[in-house]
């Protein structure tokens, strides 16, 4: 059975009750989850029960050897994750019989977390596993808990091989969420060809998490990167200090600043267009930035203090709002690095010493601003809502930016139970978070949350939304676009995400290159036989045969035999995507940091590099290839790194096709070969566009899965005539489409990639490919084929609504293009897409 419901629905007690009686009645259960944490977690909260006869225990790399005899023997709960399940359980199954004779449910949590390749593999080890049991004469029920997801039974049967009934009502009491898609202004920053340069996310989220907690709104911000949601916290903080200092200095105000009922001459504030809205605040009149944008609470009417860029730190939030970009948020670029933010694990997050108390190097943009608002006073939003300013205690005041922390994954249990109480009792009102919270921490007092940037699928972003509301009470939800094309398509078509089903969870068992190794795997544990192949899939005779051949397997009479000395789970790599993985280490210490998969280590950790490992940031010095080894060193830039590619492919074999519009849609398999030719920096806080450095790194091959659409020339040939550039139509196609994928399939857009053309060698026509970036496929490219039609079309409208002329990182161009985003053509794109979905 699958159950797949909202967050904080009741799954866990939903598994938990019969999981309980099992033990009860002598039986076994074993817990799966992605993360060690999670188990943690799991493993507390059973604990609390205090049900004596329940003997539960993690089983993980970081259980002591002592121990472990103990839980193989005498535990009759065992939490544990795929990995160790494939390298320590299945393989040692014999020291593990009295639990497998007795195995009575197996709990799947998370299980939305096994998608694409990773996905795949667990797939198989769950066969596996269902294979041991039968060896022992039990047989488990299954049991999953999902977040939402469409389908959800379709996915559990392809996880486990087993016809699942699905359990999807949720009936759990809740409040409503009001959900914000907002959109950051374009600035007047420039980024590749001239394009126009959205303002970051990450500056948005930092001004709207100190509104909400000046306004005494409980809100958790998440945030891609460690660094993001350190910089988002060190923002908020600074502008609270700005708060607290013009609320305990009220008579600090410049010369210039406007006096009553005076509307000061706005269009000589560099940086703003003049503002038709002024809202009246205690008595001065202040000018917003924008019209529609809305009250300044707090400080300041900006003013031109001896040339400054005008900042207008406080906006109230209200969807569609917009402002200019500031001189805040490029300085606060540049700001300090968090090097004040203490690396050792276990420091108490909500520490006010865990970030700099007072952030001195931070640029304090408007304190000699201050308009003279004193404490008590109630500042009016046009929408009357009314926020009050805290009373004036100074030492209350002097607290105010603490109550902002930042949060990331490494906490110990304790601390993080420290934090969870802090946010309960409301001393800290606002933490930013990488979404490390996502999983295992029960943080359920929250009024609000902000999204920073698309979190991938709708069910994660109906997971993290999912996160506010207490106490059944109604919350708010902001969705902050980044600049990309489906941010841009979501915050423009708000019927994407609302009345639909989230995606489905995509994966590929059958995928050979994971099957091979886990066959390896299952005949080592116990010989295959003929009669169980059935287990393993359609493909699994073929792929036997190729292992055979290769010298892993020998037939035998009886079946199929792993006669080699190594171990055959180290033929599957089951989070990485095969071959001797790169491994990652820091130069200054030897200290060995992880690995990365060799496929990826040639756009991860190139030369030059920023490499994000738990959220920390690390410079690659050097990518040793013959080696194996990329050396890295501590550091925090403020620009990110996005490797470039050029990429060739040829059609293998056409596995389905069918017309669509004048042209023809097709999936099969392909041979793609990509090069990683350069690396484009761009800076974290603002976008904009730091160079492109040239690399020099070998070609690699990849046979895997791709879907393909071609027009005849008949089709396109108005176009050339029209003066359209059909190859930068095409290009311009693919780099959206690749973007919207993600919106279909569990997929990121690094999982797959595109190769776009005006005339293809294999099909002889203008062709836009996009494929699975693994080994073998995972999935991706297969689901772009069955939902072709909306696809498409999404694509065509993330194009037509945004609102650049010629193309930018919101619609058209790619950050990992090989060609530096060249030719493009974004009109014609629209008329290529019309076309082939015949709306023309
Ligand atoms: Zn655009
Ligand atoms: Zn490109």
């Amino acid at each position: 059975m699958i159950i797949s419901t909202g967050t904080a629905s009741g799954k866990s007690l939903a598994y938990l009750t019969p999981a309980i009686a099992g033990c009860l009645d002598r039986g076994t259960v074993l817990y799966l989850t992605p993360t060690k944490a999670l188990a943690a977690d799991q493993l507390r909260a059973l604990r609390e029960l205090r049900i004596t006869q329940v003997r539960a225990a993690c089983f993980d790399g970081d259980t002591p050897f002592e121990e472990r005899t103990w839980i193989r023997q005498h535990a009759n709960y065992v939490l544990t994750n795929p990995d160790m399940l494939h390298r320590g359980i299945l393989p040692r199954h014999a020291q593990w019989s009295s639990f497998f004779r007795r195995l009575r449910l197996i709990v799947v949590d998370e299980c939305h977390g096994y998608r694409g390749v990773f996905g795949s593999h667990v797939a198989q080890i769950l066969r596996r596993l269902r294979r041991v049991c039968a060896k022992y004469g039990s047989e488990p029920t299954f049991l999953l808990a999902s977040a939402t997801a469409s389908e959800p039974g379709t996915f559990a049967k392809r996880l486990t091989g087993l016809e699942m009934a699905e359990v999807t009502e949720d009936a759990s009491p809740r409040g409503s969420t009001t959900i914000a898609l907002w959109e950051p202004p374009l600035t007047e920053l420039r980024g590749e060809r001239g394009a126009p340069v959205r303002r970051t996310a990450t500056a948005e989220a930092a001004d709207l998490l100190a509104d909400l907690v000046l306004a005494d709104v409980r809100t958790l911000a998440f945030v891609r990167s460690r660094r993001g949601a350190e910089t988002v916290a060190l923002s908020a903080r600074a502008k609270l200090s700005d708060v607290a200092f013009s609320l305990t200095n009220p008579y600090v105000t410049t010369p210039t600043l406007p006096t009553t009922s005076a509307v000061p001459d706005t269009s000589t504030i560099p940086g703003t267009t003049a503002a038709p809205g002024a809202t009246s605040v205690a008595g001065t009149t202040c000018a917003t930035p924008a019209s529609g944008a809305t009250s300044v609470v707090g400080t300041t009417c900006a003013t031109p203090a001896s040339g400054a860029t005008s900042s207008v730190p406080f906006t109230s939030a209200v969807a569609g709002a917009t402002r200019p970009e500031t001189a805040a948020d490029r300085e606060t670029t540049a700001g300090p690095a968090p090097d004040g933010v203490p690396s050792s694990e276990g420091r108490a997050p909500h520490d006010a010493a865990s970030l700099p108390p007072t952030a001195p190097d931070l640029p304090v943009h408007s304190r000699r601003e201050g308009a003279p608002l004193t404490a008590g006073d109630t500042v009016a939003t046009p929408e009357q809502d009314a926020w009050t300013i805290p009373d004036a205690d100074p030492a209350e005041l002097a607290e105010l930016p603490n109550r902002i922390a930042a949060y990331r994954a490494g906490y110990l249990a304790e601390d993080r139970r420290l934090l969870e109480k802090a946010l309960r009792a409301g001393t800290i009102m606002g933490l930013a978070t990488t979404n490390a919270l996502e999983l295992g921490v029960d943080v359920s007092g929250l009024d609000a949350v902000l999204i920073t940037g698309w979190p991938g699928t709708r069910a994660s972003f109906w997971q993290q939304a999912g996160r506010a509301g207490r106490d059944g009470r109604d919350a708010l939800a902001v969705l902050i676009a980044r600049d990309d094309p489906l941010d841009t398509y979501l915050v423009h078509h708000p019927q994407a995400l609302f009345g639909q089903p989230v995606e489905a969870i995509v994966l590929d068992p059958d995928n050979p290159y994971v099957l091979g190794p886990h066959l390896c795997a299952a005949a080592a544990e116990i010989p295959l036989t003929e009669e169980e192949l059935p287990i393993f899939g359609a493909t699994t005779v073929d792929v036997l045969e190729d292992l055979v051949n290769q010298n892993l397997l020998r037939k035998r009479h009886a079946g199929w035999f792993w006669t080699r000395r190594e171990r055959a789970t180290d033929l599957a790599d089951i989070r990485g995507g095969g071959g001797a993985p790169i491994q990652v280490v820091e130069s200054s210490t030897g200290r060995l940091l992880g690995s990365v998969d060799e496929p990826s280590s040639h756009s991860t950790v190139h030369t030059g590099a920023v490499y994000l490992h738990q959220g920390e940031t690390f410079l690659v010095e050097l990518l040793d290839l013959e080696a194996g080894v990329a050396l890295v060193s501590s550091g925090n830039p403020d620009y990110t790194t996005f490797a470039r590619d050029i990429t060739d492919i040829s059609i293998l074999s056409t596995l389905r096709s069918h017309a669509l519009g004048p042209g023809t849609l097709n999936f099969g398999e392909v041979e793609v070969t990509r090069q990683v030719v350069s690396y484009l920096k761009r800076r974290l806080q603002s976008g904009e566009m730091l160079g492109d450095e040239p690399l020099e790194l070998p070609p690699r091959t990849l046979r895997t899965r791709a879907v393909w659409w071609t027009l005849p020339a008949s089709a396109v040939a108005p176009l050339a005539e029209a003066g359209i550039d059909l190859g930068g139509a095409a290009h311009a196609a693919e780099h959206a489409s690749i973007g919207l994928l993600p919106l279909f399939a569990t997929c990121d857009r690094w999982d797959i990639g595109g190769v776009s053309t005006e005339l293809h060698a294999d099909t002889g026509l203008l062709t836009v490919f996009v494929y699975d970036g693994h080994e073998g496929g995972a999935g991706f490219a297969e689901r772009g084929y069955a939902r072709a039609a909306d696809w498409l079309t999404a694509t065509r409208e993330a194009i037509s609504s945004c609102e650049c002329e010629r193309g930018c990182p919101s619609c058209i161009q790619s950050p990992k293009c090989g060609n530096g985003n060249e030719p493009l053509d974004k009109r014609g794109a629209i008329q290529l897409l019309d076309i082939l979905l015949a709306l023309t």
